[in-house]
């Protein structure tokens, strides 16, 4: 089946004071109807630009974007500012970490929510409200027709976030992209989302691309994982298949700071150390090589003077000068 979502070659530069920053560097991945990508890495990795840059949400005048952006068929790069915001809400649609960057504090739940509606189909009020009170219900708010006239404020964390999934979802998009979105609740309420998410894509085969800096979110959450590092992926392949035999070194470092895995997943190696390179100066060779306790074994000065590709180009791959007998050897 041809993806729901095709990103080819993506590389985005933003034009700064201090020069050009490289946030994504030759990107490429895709995701199919009905299924959930989780895209992992640290911040300034490039994975909320990525999305960004899907929603066609960057300042033209300071970024340069090039490659293919494919939705539906659809080339999304280069398209005309009317287009990307007739896509947005309607066929692509966003929720955010923090529920109240995206909800006005001064109208009501069911106002915002009605809006989005009235805006991409042209329904009146009271449909539209009719329409609220039925997401609402849908997201598990507990007496929507209530609910629907309070201001964020007076919702919980928790409902606040099932609020913004409510808003994301009220013109049915084809695809949703969550930029940490559970990363303020705690722990109970982060999990409770997640399964609404898992819930709402198996009535409505919404795709999702779930981002985060926690594969343990993307483990009970996402079909298949891409991980970024300094704008490039390092590592893709099913969540079965990154999380059970990753391959790459820094995958192996994000696993081993994920308490959350706990012994679902056999770890014996160390959290990354250093910190994320900066984008303007990425180094060069592995971007990673600064970071990483294997480049003697994969020949040091491959990994300090040339870039690896990810490969192979299906499947489990990974960008990494290792054997792959070695890096099983490493990760048993
Ligand atoms: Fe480490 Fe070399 Fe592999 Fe990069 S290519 S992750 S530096 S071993
Ligand atoms: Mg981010």
């Amino acid at each position: 089946s041809t993806p729901f979502l095709s990103v080819r070659d993506l590389t985005v530069d933003f034009h700064t004071e201090d020069g050009v920053v490289h946030a994504v560097n030759g990107l490429s991945f895709d995701v199919e109807k009905g299924t959930t990508l989780g895209i992992v890495g640290e911040s300034g990795s490039g994975k909320s630009v990525t999305n960004l840059t899907v929603l066609g949400l960057h300042n033209p005048e300071t970024t340069k974007i090039s490659g293919e952006i494919l939705l539906d068929g659809q080339q999304l790069i280069g398209a005309p500012r009317s287009t990307m915001e007739k896509l947005r809400g309607n066929k692509v649609a966003m929720i955010f970490q923090d529920p109240l960057t995206a909800l006005s504090p001064y109208h009501t739940i069911g106002r915002q929510i009605g809006e989005v509606y009235r805006k991409h189909t042209g329904a009146s009020r009271e449909k539209a409200r009719q329409r609220a009170i039925e997401m609402l219900t849908r997201v598990g708010i507990p007496q929507p027709k209530l609910r629907v006239d309070d201001y964020p404020h007076q919702f919980s964390g928790g409902m606040r976030q099932r609020a913004m999934i409510a808003m994301a979802l009220v013109c049915d998009p084809d695809l949703l992209i969550a930029d940490e979105p559970t990363t303020a609740l705690d722990v109970t309420v982060q999990a409770q989302i997640l399964d609404l998410l898992k819930d709402l894509q198996d009535q409505t085969g919404t795709s999702i691309i779930l981002i985060t800096h926690d594969l343990g979110v993307v483990a009970n959450t996402a079909h298949n994982v891409l991980v970024m590092y300094a704008g490039r992926a390092v590592e893709r392949g099913t969540v079965r298949e990154v999380l059970h035999e990753p391959r790459h070194p820094y995958t192996w470092g994000l696993l081993a700071s994920m308490p959350s895995l706990g012994s679902s997943v056999d770890v014996p190696l160390q959290p990354v150390r250093g910190t994320p390179p900066s984008l303007i100066n990425i180094p060069a060779g592995c971007p990673f090589h600064p970071r990483c306790d294997y480049m003697q074994l994969a020949g040091p000065e491959i990994c300090r003077t040339e870039r690896p590709e990810l490969s192979p180009h299906r499947g489990h791959g990974d960008a990494c000068y290792l054997t792959l007998a070695q890096k099983r050897e490493i990760h048993k």
